[in-house]
């Protein structure tokens, strides 16, 4: 028998958090949204020193952590900006400064990058997130620990709500979870 406050999160299980994301300056980053933003521990779905700090907790208890751009994303300056023309995204892609796109890597593994700068037709990417060394502080609250799913645990990340926004490709599994 286990009861849910009995929870205690760690790897397989999907955790519900509310969080507000600071700069060490105290401006607000980002924040999760109306519902909780849900994430499967062990999964490194969320950034590693914040999956860290929330390892062993439990529901209800909330946590100020800072996290160092190392365990966040990643420090600031390792890659040069990568120039592609226009023409290689879609024609009716957000194509602008701090937009996010899927690269596919020589491995056919996607790779997420960010446009850093567009002039007329050449656009510079970059692999590092725009949130590169900063130091993140996150106040987080637990709201909800479940066991994930065999599916979710193969696929790596969360399905329903608060979680992953499906895979818009290959698979189409939505009807396909049934909890344990
Ligand atoms: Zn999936």
């Amino acid at each position: 028998m286990s009861d849910a406050a009995s929870e205690v999160v760690g790897d397989g299980k999907v955790v519900s958090i509310e969080y507000v994301l600071t700069d060490p300056s105290g401006e607000e980053l980002d924040r999760s949204g109306e519902a909780p933003m849900a994430y499967l521990h062990g999964g490194h779905g969320i950034v590693p020193g914040l999956e860290e700090a929330l390892h062993g907790k439990t529901v209800g208890e909330s946590l100020r952590v800072e996290v160092p751009p190392g365990k966040g994303y990643g420090e600031k300056g390792k890659v040069k900006p990568q120039r592609v023309l226009r023409s290689h995204f879609p024609p009716d892609a957000p194509v602008e400064k701090g937009a996010q796109f899927l690269m596919r890597g020589e491995d056919g593994r996607p790779i997420p990058i960010w446009i850093t700068k567009v002039m007329g037709r050449e656009v510079y990417v970059s692999p590092e997130h725009p949130l590169a060394g900063v130091t993140l502080c996150f106040d987080v609250t637990v709201k909800a620990i479940r066991d994930a799913t065999d599916e979710e645990r193969a696929h790596g990340h969360v399905h329903g709500p608060g979680g992953h926004h499906h895979h818009d490709d290959d698979d189409d599994d939505d009807d396909g979870d049934d909890d344990d």
